[in-house]
């Protein structure tokens, strides 16, 4: 499915010049010889999805993909675009143009249809890169905003990699989230009916209203905290009183269920903040903690995860001989 704004242009890979036998394209193939953990089938009101073939235990790789084609983001240029897009599929062989053309379009005949497809299905190849890829197994996840599953562009393997972010299991479906923060139940419906046309009827999306009202304030509060946190850094926030607010924020993160790529955000700011104040010991349990936490979402091979490796074993500093409760109230400069 599209993230928005990601369609802007695309590179053709085999026009310029790369031969069928040196250039790594999905087909999808790939996936089956290394035994798949899903099987890609029709889901009720969703199209097509990925549902999962077996328990699926957290942390694990679900797929592996390299893009069919990419995306260049900075080009709005509609007509630029049509042509592009055109010229790439010219370049797929007939089982990747059939793979292609099998994918949803939500644009109707606002574009042509090679168009619509690849705006529909892009993701993007990291939060700030400069294009997308078209992934024709990954672009069937559908979205949850209790996903399941996250998606990352690793680009030291140049593939977009699925991490199961919780058992999953076996019939359950696998989803990632369209959405950039998960945000209150009013605003996930217009963000989600606006940019891929559909209404969401997750399980959060179902809850009671008293259940979702509640769920609301929660998700209003981890927005400002989130705010807040960022005062820590412009030198309006204390450090004690901002891994206070992180603290809070997680005890949210956990009644809210939320497990994703927030929680490594949170322990990284957790991490920066202890550096700024000269916390060594703090920091090296956050950014043990931030890459344990990136190694199950993105894996290993992650840039990210390892950077934050690297860090964590870079810091050697005293911790105090303390436990359990003990220890996270010395953690997060909680009194005991
Ligand atoms: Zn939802």
């Amino acid at each position: 499915m599209l993230r928005p704004g990601h369609v802007r242009g695309v590179e053709c890979h085999a026009c310029a010049g790369e031969s069928d036998e040196t250039q790594e394209v999905s087909t999808g193939k790939e996936i089956e010889s290394v035994g798949r953990l899903y099987t890609i089938k029709a889901i009720a009101g969703k199209g097509k999805g990925l549902v999962a073939a077996t328990k699926i235990l957290k942390g694990t790789r679900i797929l592996s993909e390299v893009p069919m084609f990419r995306v260049p983001r900075d080009n709005s240029d509609i007509e630029a675009l049509e042509r592009i897009v055109a010229k790439e599929i010219e370049c797929l062989n007939k089982d990747q143009q059939r793979t292609f053309f099998d994918l949803a379009n939500i644009y109707g005949n606002a574009h042509s249809r090679p168009l619509g497809i690849a705006r529909t299905n892009v993701l993007p190849l990291g939060s700030k890169a400069s294009s997308g890829g078209l992934f024709p197994e990954a672009s069937r996840i559908n979205h949850s905003c209790r996903h399941n599953s996250q998606n990352t562009w690793n680009e030291n393997i140049g593939r977009l990699t699925i991490h199961a972010l919780r058992d999953i299991e076996e019939g359950e479906e696998i989803t990632i989230t369209y959405l950039a923060i998960t945000s209150e139940y009013a605003d996930r419906q217009r963000f989600l009916r606006e940019k891929f046309k559909f209404d969401c009827k997750c399980e959060l999306c179902s809850l009671p209203r008293a259940q979702q009202k509640r769920s609301d304030a929660r998700l209003r509060e981890i927005q400002t905290i989130d705010s807040s946190i960022a005062n820590f850094f412009w030198g309006g926030l204390e450090s004690e009183r901002a891994l206070h607010l992180l603290h809070k924020m997680f005890g949210l993160f956990e009644k809210e269920d939320i497990w994703d790529g927030s929680i490594a955000r949170a322990y990284k700011d957790a991490y920066d903040i202890a550096i700024e104040s000269g916390e060594k010991p703090r920091a090296r349990v956050f950014a043990q903690r931030t890459y344990d936490t990136r190694r199950l979402i993105e894996g290993d091979d992650s840039p990210t995860t390892m950077k934050m490796k690297r860090v964590a074993e870079g810091l050697s500093a005293e911790e105090p001989g303390l436990s359990g409760a003990d220890f996270e109230n010395w953690l997060w400069m909680l009194p005991s």
